[in-house]
């Protein structure tokens, strides 16, 4: 163990607030703390841009890799005008509690670039994320680090950071990324398991307590990939989807929006107040709908100390990253609001994201029943695991979940030697 591990300077200031909250359930040593609340690396560069007009740019770009004890580190990358190292961090921690939650063989990372995609053309956003993989080449890999899309990113640019890649090393690498087009090693099903995996979340919970699925009230924030394909899903599965909302605004109908509509429409380009489907709420109003379930699907810090008074549903499941404040958090514990948190309900994502990789590092690929299955396996599984500790320790579901993932974190660390327990 190095002198840095031994001292209780704290590198991720979110996390060690996230874990003081595990260290009311469980104790954990200064070193344990130490090992938890220091990325194990940092990267953070600028990249220079010359864009279509000539004029050259610089945008901030970051890799953190929290967590490898497990694995190689694995998380996403996104492209967001308000991101920040000390943000990539925390969330490179999630990532590295999520993979150890749902117990696949890897650690967590979580990267970015400072910029609004949408203000570049489709060529400088390819020449930027091929840049960002230039940059980083030395440090990803099939066996180091394997990013995938996150907010604002998606299988094309994967494809493209793939393909700087493959260029670079001189061969095939399919499994340095995941949620790739299926043209060039991208798993069936990907492209939805966040939500799918989210809708199991909230089926395996239900099933927890026996209450029915039919008929029960959703609202939806947001229409991005995640929570339109949860739309779509929980409709198909007979939940009535009475409200939903992108960054514009949002519609509701209190006996339940007619979804393929409402997705047909907004498949031509509409916004989802531009549809004929319901009338019109704000962002906001969506939140305080009195709903059996609320899913905040687009970013981080939506319910906070500003609106948590306000709240009606008795369940919230967090599909985006961080959608509730720490605040907040505990306001819903003393409560008794169940929040079904990030690293258990998000987790579909990744773990598709993990079978694409063992498709590509086997190159034999899965049909989308397979992957799908296995995926409603892998959720069940973790459900059961945390909701057994949380009713026999009788905390929260996030509390639970982040006791887990933090003990299979700290077995791999005892199993290699960089922690040892007293005897
Ligand atoms: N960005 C997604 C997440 O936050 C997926 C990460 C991945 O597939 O590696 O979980």
């Amino acid at each position: 163990m190095n002198s840095n591990q031994e001292s209780s300077e704290v590198i991720c200031e979110v996390c060690k607030i996230q874990l003081d909250k595990i260290a009311q359930v469980k104790h954990l040593t200064n070193l344990e703390l130490a090992v938890l609340t220091q990325p194990k690396r940092v990267l953070n560069i600028n990249i220079p841009l010359i864009m279509d007009n000539g004029v050259v740019k610089i945008f901030p770009a970051f890799r953190v890799q929290y967590n490898d004890a497990r694995g190689p580190t694995k998380g996403g990358i996104r492209f967001h005008d308000h991101i920040n190292l000390a943000h990539v961090k925390e969330l490179a921690f999630l990532m590295s509690l999520k993979c150890a939650l749902v117990d696949i063989p890897l650690g967590g990372s979580k990267g970015g670039i400072k910029v609004n995609p949408r203000e570049l053309t489709k060529g400088e956003l390819q020449r930027l994320s091929r840049s960002y993989i230039r940059e980083f080449v030395d440090f990803i890999g099939p066996d180091r680090d394997i990013p995938a899309p996150d907010l604002n990113t998606t299988p094309e640019i994967m494809g493209w950071m793939l393909d700087e890649y493959e260029k670079i090393m001189g061969k095939k690498a399919p499994g340095m990324i995941t949620g790739k087009p299926l043209s060039i090693g991208g798993s069936k099903g990907r492209v939805y398991s966040t939500s799918l995996g989210g809708a199991f979340t909230i089926r395996n919970y239900f099933n927890s307590i026996s209450k029915k699925e039919k008929g029960t009230t959703v609202a939806i924030q947001g229409f991005g990939n995640v929570g339109s394909h949860l739309a779509k899903i929980l409709d198909e599965w007979g939940y009535t989807v009475v409200a939903i909302s992108d960054s514009k605004g949002g519609v509701y109908k209190k006996s339940g929006l007619d979804i393929k509509k409402l997705l047909a429409e907004a498949d031509s380009g509409k916004k989802v107040q531009e549809t004929s489907v319901g009338e019109k709420i704000s962002n906001g109003d969506l939140l305080e709908l009195d709903v059996d379930v609320l899913v905040p699907a687009a970013v981080e810090n939506v319910i906070n100390s500003g609106n948590i008074e306000k709240i009606k549903t008795k369940l919230i499941v967090e599909l985006a990253n961080g959608p509730i404040t720490t605040d907040a958090d505990d306001f819903f514990e003393k409560k008794n609001v169940v929040i079904l948190p990030d690293i258990l309900a998000n987790s579909g994502g990744v773990i598709v994201s993990y079978f694409e990789w063992v498709q590509n590092q086997s190159n034999y690929y899965w049909e989308e029943e397979e992957v799908n299955q296995k995926l409603e396996m892998y959720m069940k599984r973790a459900f059961d695991e945390v909701n057994k500790l949380k009713n026999e320790g009788e905390f929260s579901f996030r509390k639970a979940s982040y006791v887990l993932a933090v003990k299979r974190i700290l077995q791999a660390e005892e199993d290699r030697g960089i922690i040892v327990k007293k005897k």
